[in-house]
């Protein structure tokens, strides 16, 4: 492969209505988009989306790593030290190279791999009312798995949404929370307590930090999920160690791209525990590409939190929605 073009381009993503999690409220962010070109006119791309709480750079560390990528190695030299921008590399050459096979990129990566994904839906909400008929629709639109946001609105304020939101969708579908470490440990406890009556798949990161995730995790009537104390495979192999957790939340636009979290996958799984792959509400670039290689590493289930395009009234690319709660990957 002879990269002939390597364009690096920021661009703006906008929600439709501001996204809160313990970690800030965000209405809008700035990523930067690779596009890479070979000599035959073959196009891939691939998003650098960094994001306060879940990557160390910026957009700005992004962006200069791309462009001295771009100018200096387009396609053989060293990866970015960035960490979303060497996912954006990643990303693009696997598109790039799937495009040159005439292929897709999760057929590329594993044939027998599924050209669909049923995906869990986040449903987003100022009041209670509001994030109980997101999730209410989003169950309409085809969606099994709910994922909403907890630890922004104190114990009782969670308690309303989780048990508004279950008895809106019912018992049949899956209800998955995440508190971006908004809890110490005892506060998390006490939280877990009361949660656990609503059924609840799993709860992300109930505190922050391996050691804390491991003291919930000991005593915790839900299963537990780590996702940003782990940002790195080093991390995940220390959360796998010190059962930190149930399972792993891999995000591939946040871990250095698909590959990086194919590796990090494998450690999971020889440990005998289980990942879930996620967007970082990013682009539909970098969503794609999440999706792409959550088929090829079969992670199905758990259901994949890769429904996050329909939060973006302003996209880098063609959002990637769902149909009937399914990603197509073709
Ligand atoms: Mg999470």
């Amino acid at each position: 492969m002879r990269i002939a073009e390597a364009r690096v381009e920021r661009r703006l993503l906008r929600y439709h209505s501001p996204i809160t999690t313990a970690h800030g409220t965000i209405a809008d962010r700035w990523m930067v988009l690779l596009t890479l070109v070979d000599e035959d006119g073959n196009i891939g791309q691939g998003e650098a989306a960094p994001l306060a709480g879940f990557t160390p750079d910026t957009v700005e560390i992004a962006e200069s790593a791309l462009r001295r990528w771009a100018a200096d190695q387009a396609g053989d030299g060293d990866p970015p030290a960035s960490v979303t921008a060497r996912a954006a590399v990643d990303s693009a050459l696997l598109d790039l190279a799937a495009r040159i096979a005439a292929t897709s990129v999760h057929r590329l990566l594993a044939p027998e791999s599924p050209d669909r994904l049923a995906v869990s839906a986040l449903a987003t909400g100022a009041s209670v009312e509001a994030i109980a008929a997101s999730a209410a629709a989003a169950v309409a639109a085809g969606h099994g798995t709910v994922k909403i946001k907890v630890g922004t609105h104190g114990m009782n304020g969670d308690l309303d949404r989780v048990s508004a939101v279950r008895s809106r969708i019912g018992p049949d579908v899956r209800l998955r929370l995440d508190a971006n470490g908004a809890w110490g440990v005892p506060e998390a406890l006490r939280h877990l307590d009361r949660l656990a009556e609503f059924d609840i798949e799993f709860l992300e990161e109930p505190v922050a930090g391996i050691e804390n995730l491991a003291a919930v995790r000991n005593s915790s009537p839900v299963p537990i999920a780590v996702d940003e104390s782990a940002p790195t495979v080093e991390d995940i192999s220390r959360a796998v160690e010190t059962g930190a957790a149930d399972l792993v939340v891999l995000k591939p636009s946040a871990i250095g791209g698909p590959s990086e979290a194919a590796r990090a996958a494998a450690i999971v799984r020889d440990a005998g525990m289980n990942v879930v792959v996620t967007s970082l509400l990013e682009g539909s670039v970098g969503i794609r590409a999440a999706a792409h290689l959550a088929s090829a590493i079969g992670a199905v289930d758990p259901a994949p939190g890769l429904a996050t395009a329909s939060l973006l009234a302003v996209d880098v690319a063609t959002p990637f929605l769902p149909v009937n709660g399914e990603l197509l990957l073709g």
